[in-house]
């Protein structure tokens, strides 16, 4: 547990909400110490998501003084199995955390748990129902219906013990009955509808063999391993939130407090990579890649592959902080970290990935010169190693052109460049093959232009990476790309695997300097002007075959930037899909209102009494399903226009117009969060959250508002004390904002609704701001 600090750990932050509750329990006397634990089900290896929970987990525990367990929550004896069990704690390990002596499996619980299940019989809490799933499923309910109680709830205490037993010894197969906590039928939170606690499960166990044919859901087995672990603070994902109502339950029906509580934290999802281990297994297992370890997998072992180092993720990680909002973390900021952390510790040397030959002419054949580079150019005190000049070199082929443009600094013919820690060459002459390809440069040395020499300080433009033909070493060069092309692979009703780049692996024959043969696999480098690198862990053990971690400059953020890509920009692409001619959205919802002379007299009205602008209204009538749900939001809120505005802008931005009849939400609920927001209730920003959630999994907006406490930070006095602080440390931004740069007003409301995590009333805000600073 003591892994070093990155400094983004050490830099002071206000405290999350996590936190906050912690130092609150600790100064109330709560609990003597943090435990939290996290608890991976070994069905598959940790991914980026999974080192988010690792490092908060880990990190908290230390920062507090406490522990972090790890539990494998193993309750599922189908999909579970040792491999993975080795896999994780060498991942969690990698990363740079020590859970000690504090090794755990849920699997080692069954015997106590079955304990407490026969304690919940004994009270009455508990019950065997023999209804099949399909009944019980159809008797639960919905969301406004209540559910039918089981013909099986009201059996005696007795005769439920029996069962109970029976069912542990194997009298029944698998699917006849299952154990359910005796709860509410009616409950607004479905998941309390008696929940199932222990269902039948002929099958082998990796652990526990043979002994079991009953299994606990996790339900039950994750709160009651947190107990019996003495964990305080049990921290999980939003998916889990409706589930903490049973935790609560179960816990409160067999225990006096002090017990752990459950918080919630936003998944991390990464753009151009996938998160899900269902999706990453069919990767591995459709040979989409070379394996869990492929270095372009967002796995742990995948990330360790390719050269990221721990402190990176880690770091990465720890910038995140811990949120309930979820959304998507740019791929940059993760290729940043890595950039970062390797910046600082990588040695430089010299790789040319694609060699060109440069024959020095005024040199002899046997001639040789030796130079002492630093391997941390920018340190006094840098190791080196000897680079040897010969006659023959190679240099990087895309550093000449024959016909350079405009303002190229490279080589050229009869121009001149440095070569990286030795002389200045000039380029006389090209030999080309039959076809008119560059074979070889000849040139000439200037011998007077070494470092110390007198004509050292002789300036030209350009300074090129170089090796030597005879020393130079082979070496396999692996660079990778994004595994996808798209920000969000999957969504927009295609199928992830559409979206993977047909290009993200490029092998090349290169050739890499003396100095780094014998390094150990998993040594890492800067090769210099092409970015980070590794030594394979698995094919570089016995040669040289090296990884990209990442190259030196994002090369994304201009290349994703426009979304339509013109025909013409790669004319090579592979994939046809893009160059399809398409029809315009505006012409497929001109077609649709044609065949439909409904669409057209909702788009009639839409413009005429709505008095919507026209490309509002034809966004909204041009499809049946998206037209029916405006029509209902503007049934539950009759205002067209801002209703039109949020829907065009803010729910079809995050939804294509195809799906909107699979949302799990109606429009009179849409409208409903409009009503909020235009009403001033709730804030644009939290409202925008609000429909995240919606898109999510649905419900109320006003209940979802009121249970995840998104409720409006309007508080004038809060808030002045707030900005105060924040100009209080912002000097310069504040002088900026009083000469006049209105772009800083923007500066500090995104202060205060980072603090605010989105809750403040932006408006509210400005004016505060023009008060006091003016
Ligand atoms: P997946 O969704 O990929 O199948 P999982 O949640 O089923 O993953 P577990 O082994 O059950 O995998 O997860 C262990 C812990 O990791 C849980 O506490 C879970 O909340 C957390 N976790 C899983 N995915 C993420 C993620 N994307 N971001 C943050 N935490 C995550
Ligand atoms: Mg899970």
């Amino acid at each position: 547990m003591t892994a070093p600090k990155t400094p983004s750990e050490t830099t002071a932050r206000k405290l999350d909400f996590v936190r906050a509750r912690i130092e609150q329990d600790l100064q109330q006397g709560r609990y003597t110490g943090v435990v939290t634990r996290f608890p991976p089900e070994p069905n598959g290896f940790p991914h980026i998501g999974h080192a988010k929970a690792i490092c908060i987990d880990f990190d908290i525990a230390a920062q507090y003084g406490g522990r972090c367990n790890l539990r494998f929550d193993d309750t599922n004896p189908e999909t579970e199995n040792p491999e993975y069990v080795r896999a994780i704690q060498e991942d969690i390990r990698w990363l740079g955390y020590d859970w000690g002596e504090h090794l755990y499996f849920a699997s080692d619980y069954y015997e106590e748990l079955y304990g407490y299940a026969v304690q919940l019989v004994k009270k009455g809490l508990a019950y065997v129902d023999h209804q099949d799933l399909d009944t019980m499923r159809r008797n639960r309910g919905t969301v406004t219906e209540p559910g039918v109680n089981s013909p099986y709830r009201d059996r005696s205490v007795a005769e439920n013990l029996d069962l109970l037993a029976r069912m542990k010894a194997g009298e029944y197969p698998d699917g006849t009955c299952v154990l359910r906590a005796k709860i509410d039928m009616a409950h607004a939170n479905m998941q309390l509808r008696d929940p199932l606690l222990y269902r039948i499960r002929h099958a082998h166990h990796y652990r526990r063999g043979d002994d079991w044919c009953i299994y606990p859901m996790y339900d039950f087995a994750h709160c009651l391993g947190d107990y019996i672990e003495g964990v305080t603070h049990s921290l999980c994902t939003l998916e889990f939130e409706n589930n903490r109502d049973i935790y609560d339950w179960v816990l409160d029906s067999l225990f006096e407090p002090p017990r752990p509580y459950q918080f919630e934290f936003s998944r991390l999802n990464v753009s151009y990579t996938i998160t899900a281990k269902r999706k990453l297994r069919k990767l591995v297992e459709e040979g989409h890649v070379t394996g869990w370890d492929d270095p372009r997998m967002p796995t742990l072992r995948g990330m360790r592959r390719r050269g990221y180092p721990p402190e990176a993720v880690r770091a990465f990680a720890a910038d995140l902080g811990i949120t309930k909002t979820n959304s998507v973390v740019d791929m940059t900021i993760l290729e940043n970290a890595v950039r970062h952390e390797l910046n600082a510790t990588a040695p430089r040397v010299m790789a040319v990935l694609d060699p060109l030959e440069l024959v020095l002419q005024n040199v002899p054949e046997d001639w040789q010169h030796t130079v002492e580079a630093p391997f941390f150019p920018d340190r006094e005190d840098s190791p080196t190693r000897t680079l040897t000049l010969t006659r023959r070199l190679l240099i990087e082929r895309g550093d000449f052109a024959e016909e350079p443009p405009p303002k190229w600094r490279r080589l050229r013919p009869g121009g001149e460049v440095r070569l990286r820690h030795g002389l200045i060459v000039r380029c006389d002459e090209v030999e080309h093959d039959a076809h008119g390809g560059i074979v070889r440069l000849l040139g000439t040395a200037d011998l007077d232009s070494f470092s110390g020499s007198p004509g050292a300080r002789r300036k030209v433009k350009g300074t090129l990476h170089w090796l030597s033909a005879d020393h130079g070493l082979p070496a396999e060069v692996r660079v990778y790309d994004r595994l996808f092309t798209e920000p969000a692979p999957g969504t927009g009703g295609r199928d992830f695997l559409e979206a993977l780049n047909p290009s993200s692996l490029t092998v090349h024959q290169a050739v890499v300097e003396p100095s780094i043969a014998d390094d150990a696999p998993e040594s890492r480098y800067q090769f210099e002007r092409h970015g980070y690198y590794v030594r394979d862990s698995v094919d570089g053990v016995d040669a040289l075959v090296f990884n990209c971690a990442v190259p030196l400059r994002d090369s994304w953020s201009k290349r994703a930037a426009p979304t339509v890509q013109p025909a013409e920009a790669e004319p090579s692409a592979p994939d046809s899909r893009r160059r399809r001619v398409k029809r315009s959205g505006s012409e497929v919802r001109a077609e649709a209102r044609a065949l439909t002379p409904e669409l057209t007299a909702r788009y009639e009205r839409y413009t005429g009494t709505h008095t919507l602008p026209s490309d509002l209204a034809d966004k909204l009538s041009g499809r049946r399903e998206v037209s029916d749900f405006f029509e209902a939001a503007i049934a539950a809120y009759a205002s067209p226009g801002v209703v039109a505005k949020w829907m065009v802008n803010g729910l079809l931005g995050q939804v294509s117009p195809e799906d909107v009849s699979a949302l799990p939400f109606t429009g009179a609920a849409f409208g409903r969060l409009v009503a909020l927001v235009d009403s001033g209730e709730t804030t644009g920003s939290i409202a925008k959250q609000v429909l995240g959630v919606l898109i999510e999994e649905g419900g109320d907006p006003a209940e979802i508002i009121a249970t995840r406490g998104l409720t409006a930070v309007d508080d004038r006095a809060a808030l002045a004390a707030m900005l105060d602080e924040i100009i209080a440390a912002s000097p310069a931004q504040t002088e900026r904002f009083r000469d006049g740069n209105k772009r800083m007003q923007g500066y500090f409301v995104g202060q205060v609704m980072r603090r605010t995590q989105g809750k403040a009333d932006a408006r509210l805000v400005a004016a505060l701001l023009a008060e006091k600073i003016s």
